[in-house]
């Protein structure tokens, strides 16, 4: 039996494909926050936190995305 052969190559004339990992592209969700927060939000239009604990400036029209399964896991629970 002989190790199977491994190949380096090192070609340095390619460029560099460096994958540009922009801010994390999560599907949208409907996330739960507190009336207050959502309040806030909407007057000044920064993002608040949900019940999941991300930060999120909620939708317009939260009736187009589904529910955020982290905030309704912890919003059944309690
Ligand atoms: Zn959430």
């Amino acid at each position: 039996m002989t190790p199977p052969e491994v190949e380096i190559l090192t070609d340095l004339d390619s460029p560099t494909i460096v994958e540009l990992t922009e801010e994390d592209e999560e599907p949208d969700a409907t996330h739960i926050v507190s009336q207050a927060d959502l309040i806030h939000s909407q007057i000044t239009g920064q993002a608040i936190q949900a019940l999941c604990g991300k930060w999120w400036v909620p939708k317009r029209n939260p009736d187009d995305y589904p529910m955020c399964q982290g905030c309704l896991e912890i919003f059944t629970r309690s």
